[in-house]
């Protein structure tokens, strides 16, 4: 039985009654660009997250890019930010005047760590990117302070990480809460996608809040009036219904995934050549992606592939390494613990609407390569 590696079919089946009527609202309406779902959902996922000032725009890249603009990096200027992520996260640095400035990963959380961090800070330094990378946090009681100390903004890439949480001090702490700005993506494979681009930017700042609202529109608050020269980033209202139908699903969503991840943990306990994903103790994971780790890795993934099971190596080549990264002057070997995860990392179906059925032929399949 052949197991996709994310089936978005089988979702929009289980939601294709509810979703019709929200886009033939929009259409009769024929208000497609900032209309008033867009505000709706701006208003749902602060009450998710708990984070009051919720600012949409046209991709999780934006998101990142935005908040980055705002702070008028000159030539030089550092931002540190992990290699081990999706290429927007040095991307939007770069594009926003910056210079990256690569730090390692935790071995077994795959998230950029304080130490690194601390090291990588020059008088040069900016912002700091952190990554909540694969579905749970990285310390940000331990990231905020360091920032604070050195007066840098802390930029939280949540593109995987919406609903996730972390118990800091004995309260649920979301991405934007310690933070300068938290980013959400929602394209299509996040665990809240749309049916297009779209993402949010998170802050407790009102007025930082109020900026990104206008960067967003041209920098102007006013139409035709503007402040600063700014993008456009909008959210369409279309993708907006969308994601209020799919956002009321997103909890049992991400349950279903811990239950699958779950079923994983408990099959490979006993297949010493799989390393699982491990759970630091303080997050809430949910399960972005089930990442295993693997040293005959590429052997492993031909054999899944034979047997028509989905599998994918996030990430394949860490920024530091990119070519149009050269120029920062980046050898192999500058960031070990990113580079052997480069190596050995295997993400194995892990979506909602995956079966139990499913997941044996996965572990079949594995118990099988490893004899
Ligand atoms: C998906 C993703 C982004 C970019 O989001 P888009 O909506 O595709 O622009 C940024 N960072 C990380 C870690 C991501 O996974």
């Amino acid at each position: 039985m052949p197991v996709p590696l994310l089936d978005l079919v089988a979702q929009y089946q289980t939601i294709r009654d509810e979703i019709e009527p929200a886009l033939r609202s929009v259409i009769e309406r024929q208000g497609f660009v900032m209309g008033p779902e867009v505000a709706e959902l701006e208003a749902a996922i602060a009450a998710l997250t708990g984070v009051p000032h919720a600012i949409a725009c046209a991709s999780g890249t934006d998101a990142l890019l935005l908040p980055l603009r705002a702070l008028a990096l000159q030539p030089g200027d550092e931002v540190i930010a992990p290699a081990f992520t999706f290429f927007a996260t040095a991307g939007a640095i770069h594009n926003a005047g910056g210079t990256p400035v690569f730090a390692d990963i935790d071995p077994v959380t795959f998230n950029i760590t304080p130490e690194a961090i601390e090291a990588a800070i020059t008088p040069r330094t900016r912002a700091i990117v952190v990554v909540h990378l694969f579905g749970q946090m990285a310390p940000m009681e331990r990231i905020a302070p360091i920032a604070a100390r050195h007066g840098l903004a802390v930029i939280e890439d949540g593109a995987q990480t919406i609903g996730a949480r972390r118990l800091i001090d004995g309260t649920w702490t979301h991405p934007g809460q310690l933070g300068t700005v938290a980013t959400l993506s929602f394209f299509p494979t996040k665990n809240l996608g749309g049916w297009g681009d779209g993402g949010m930017m998170l802050t407790t700042d009102a007025e930082l809040g109020a900026r990104l609202g206008r960067l967003r529109l041209h920098g102007g608050a006013k139409q035709y009036h503007h402040d600063e020269v700014g993008f456009n980033s909008r959210l369409d209202s279309l993708q907006a219904a969308v994601l209020l139908v799919k956002l009321r699903h997103l909890s049992a969503w991400n349950d279903a995934r811990r239950a699958h991840a779950a079923y994983y943990q408990d099959a490979f306990a006993d297949m010493p050549a799989v390393c699982p994903p491990r759970v630091d103790d303080a997050n809430e994971h949910i399960w972005h992606q089930y990442t295993i780790r693997v040293e005959r890795r590429d052997a492993l993934m031909a054999h899944l592939k034979d047997r028509g099971i989905g599998c994918a190596i996030y990430y394949p080549l860490p920024l530091h390494l990119q070519p149009c990264f050269a120029h920062l002057g980046y050898a192999p070997g500058a960031l070990p613990v990113t580079e052997a995860a480069m190596r050995t990392v295997l993400s194995l179906p892990v979506y909602p609407e995956l079966t139990e059925a499913h997941q044996a032929e996965v572990v079949g399949a594995i118990r099988e390569f490893c004899g």
